[in-house]
């Protein structure tokens, strides 16, 4: 079978194939197979291009076994920007029917609809408690919330994105970084129902146009000029991106206004009241793919931390993928677990008490290796006693 992609004839040509990129590619390191690495996989999407190569199983595995942590595109001293690649890759599969069946858009389409998703998590909480669910073959939490507190706003100032899952599973997190904001005179507005998912998880799995639609609902419930403060990395850098997706200068404009918390946070520390005495920890930062490698904003993580913890300690492997990659882990468990346990070993020399890492899906991959790993910015709300 061949496929019709829709590439940037510039962006596909970038590339010239030197290999700098592959050691910071997880499943190449993994796995040392060029079918597996950005070089290999952007040797086939040009060969699928041209019509010289068919949509194979093997050519299937190399796309659906990338993670789109996106680490190759700052190695790349071409510029290639890879994951617009593999997002048009991943489209013109879906449209071939090659990826996502019908049981992951059903599922993928639920996260548009908060309440509904909300109701489903809770079930899914009670059935857990009853030990009907492969918790841990799912990724899930531990233990899933069936009650959560009320999302409330005290001002509008800035918008707190909520998102889908996250809002479902650690409401506790956003809850922790409102308080935050809160602290330094900040009044917030959680975006709770409206604006209900980012896009994100569609625009990885090949769903560009439901993806594309979720971003036109995003832009439409949160108008004005306030900042668009997010928690979450994979959202950040989605929602920073609907410029490219959509393809508008309002898009653009609206994606200049999204702002990662430990971003907006760094910039105002002098506003927060200072610790009487910082958390007693040793914390080690994993930088989530999609704040280091895709919004480059990994750096104020350090600043955010660094006058609430006793130290912060860095891991020795260049910020390599954990793995996680949005539902990577559920899809691909073998590939994801793998390369968790590169990560881990490089957590465990570096003999934190607590990991602090900015991403949902990333905290909950981790942590489900027995590791205490929790959001930056809790560890903020923890240190400054915001109950
Ligand atoms: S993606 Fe960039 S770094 Fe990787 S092989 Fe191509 S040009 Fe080289
Ligand atoms: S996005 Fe990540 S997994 Fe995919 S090719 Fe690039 S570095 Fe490798």
């Amino acid at each position: 079978m061949t496929i019709d992609i829709d590439f940037d004839a510039d962006e596909l040509a970038a590339c010239v194939s030197c290999g700098l990129c592959l050691p910071h590619c997880p499943t190449y390191r993994v796995t040392g197979d060029d079918t597996a690495s950005p070089r290999g996989r952007i040797s086939l999407m040009r060969m699928l291009d041209e019509g010289t190569a068919p949509l194979d199983d093997h050519v299937i595995e190399s796309m659906a076994s990338c993670i789109q942590c996106r680490g190759c595109e700052p190695a790349c001293p071409s510029g290639v920007p890879f994951g617009h690649l593999m997002e048009a890759t991943r489209e013109a599969m879906v449209r071939a029917g090659a990826i996502t069946p019908w049981w992951q858009r059903l599922a993928f389409r639920t996260l548009g609809h908060h309440r509904l998703l909300l109701t489903g998590s809770s079930m899914l909480a009670v059935a857990q408690r009853l030990r009907l669910v492969p918790s841990k073959r799912l990724g899930l939490p531990a233990r899933l919330p069936i009650r959560r507190a009320a999302h409330r706003s005290s001002g509008n100032d800035v918008y707190l994105f909520t998102g889908c899952v996250m809002d479902a599973w650690q409401r506790e997190t956003h809850l922790a970084v409102q308080r935050v904001i809160e602290a330094t005179g900040a009044g917030v507005t959680p975006t709770a129902d409206r604006a209900p998912c980012c896009g994100a998880l569609h625009s990885h799995a090949g769903l560009g146009d439901p993806a594309r639609s979720l971003a036109r609902e995003v832009m439409r419930d949160l108008p004005g000029d306030q900042p668009i403060i997010v928690d979450s990395a994979g959202c950040g850098a989605a929602l920073k991106d609907y410029g490219h997706l959509l393809g508008t200068t309002e898009a653009a404009a609206f994606s200049a206004r999204v702002v990662d918390a430990n971003e907006w946070l760094a910039d105002h520390l002098h506003e927060l009241p200072v610790p009487i005495e910082p958390l007693d920890l040793r914390v080690a930062v994993q930088d989530p793919c999609h704040l280091r490698h895709v919004q480059r904003a990994h750096l104020p993580v350090r600043a955010v931390l660094a006058p609430h913890v006793r130290e912060v300690v860095e891991l020795d492997d260049d910020g390599l993928c954990c793995g996680a990659g949005g539902a990577y882990s559920v899809l691909e468990p073998e590939l994801a677990g793998k390369v968790r346990d590169r990560k881990r070993e490089a957590i465990d020399r570096a003999r934190p008490d607590v990991v602090a890492s900015a991403n949902p899906g990333c905290l909950l991959h981790l942590a489900a290796t027995g590791l205490d790993v929790r959001h930056p910015i809790e560890l903020v709300a923890e240190a400054l006693d915001l109950d």
